[in-house]
């Protein structure tokens, strides 16, 4: 029985992943951060629960991190735990960094001195390529990183010390550089989850408010998170360590995303859509569309779901929710 140990299980693709692995036999183990509600922390695993070995642990907190990798020797570690949420790394940029580059790096040493045979997964990011697009207006592996958030810096820091790490040590470290993706498990405050739980609200309630968005221009490639964990886990199947771009290849503006989704509900999303700019960024990401040729080539990965039924299987769990 192979071993897998997640940092950020808790979280949406944590929850997948762990689900996935469970099913591939995977002795799955996991560390969780301790919360004064104690079932908000575990909500995303309720279904899963038993079956997962939890602690409690931080990336932040080395001596954590160190006696994890040292009891549980796994064959695969994840590291998933992140400040995940760009706009809110303006607000926390010293947390997000902290978390998301120096606790990979501690992640990442603690497998070069306790479990130097683990191979790791680090959750990188489009957020890397930042402002960078290539002639043909994609992204790719090759794609210079030019980032433009507190958030996409800090992943930039992970995916190189993780480069340099193989290189240097000879470990096995893959970097999967997701484009975004969703899921009924999604938290509210981003877009997918926020446009679909709204427009939702709205066609029940609709005296309740309009719907306050931000930059309504911006475009994203948006994908499943099942459909992502699934490339995790073969990226790290791989006969060589190395780096892969995760995505659809199709990419949409926020603004076509509420048209289809309020669609959906039959309504239209100009009569209950109103710009905010409190939801502006300092700086924005205007356009991510990524190519996966290499991981469709070289591990035979592709997408189950498409954007339409990604919408409509968010929709739905929502909708069942409020009835
Ligand atoms: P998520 O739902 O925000 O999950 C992140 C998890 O990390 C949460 O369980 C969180 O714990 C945990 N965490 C945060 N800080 C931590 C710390 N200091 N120590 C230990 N755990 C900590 O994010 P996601 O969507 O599943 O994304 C997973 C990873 O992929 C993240 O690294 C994210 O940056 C990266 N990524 C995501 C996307 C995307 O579109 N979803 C795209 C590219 C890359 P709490 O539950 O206690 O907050
Ligand atoms: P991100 O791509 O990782 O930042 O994922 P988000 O889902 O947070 O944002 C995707 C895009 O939606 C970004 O270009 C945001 O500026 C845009 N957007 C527009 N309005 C909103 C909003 O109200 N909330 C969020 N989260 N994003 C918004």
């Amino acid at each position: 029985m192979k071993t897998a140990f997640i940092t950020g299980i808790a979280g949406q693709d944590g929850s997948y992943l762990a689900e996935y692995l469970l099913n591939l036999g995977y002795k799955v183990h996991g560390i969780i951060r301790r919360n004064s509600i104690t079932e908000h922390q575990r909500s995303r695993l309720e279904h899963i629960g038993k079956n997962v070995s939890l602690r409690y642990g931080d990336v932040l907190d080395v001596s954590t991190i160190d006696k994890a990798i040292k009891e549980i020797r796994p064959d695969e570690v994840y590291n998933l735990a992140a400040q995940s949420h760009v706009r809110i790394s303006y607000e926390i940029p010293q947390y997000t960094v902290q978390t998301n580059a120096i606790g990979a790096l501690n992640v990442f040493e603690s497998v070069r001195n306790f479990s130097p045979g683990s191979k790791i997964y680090q959750a990188s990011s489009s957020e890397m390529f930042g402002s960078s697009v290539d002639p043909d207006g994609m992204q790719r592996e090759s794609t210079p990183m030019h980032p433009v958030s507190p958030y996409g810096c800090s992943k930039v820091f992970a995916f190189n010390q993780l480069r340099n790490y193989r290189s240097a040590y000879s470990l096995f470290g893959s970097n999967g550089i997701l484009f975004n993706h969703e899921s009924p498990r999604r938290a509210s405050n981003f877009v997918t989850a926020k446009v679909i739980k709204n427009a939702i609200r709205i066609k029940c309630y609709p005296n309740s408010g309009p719907l306050e968005m931000g930059n309504l221009d911006s475009s994203r490639d948006w994908g499943h998170s099942s459909d992502y964990v699934r490339a995790m886990h073969l990226i790290l199947q791989h006969h060589t360590p190395d780096d892969f771009v995760v995505s659809t290849g199709e990419t949409r503006t926020v603004r076509d995303l509420c048209r289809i989704v309020f669609e959906l509900l039959g309504l239209n999303y100009e009569d209950h859509v109103v710009v905010n700019p409190k939801y502006f960024r300092p700086q924005e990401l205007p356009f991510l569309c990524g190519d996966c040729s290499k991981i469709k080539q070289a591990l035979g990965w592709k997408p189950d779901y498409s954007f339409e039924d990604l919408v409509q299987e968010m929709v739905k769990k929502y909708m069942d929710e409020m009835q």
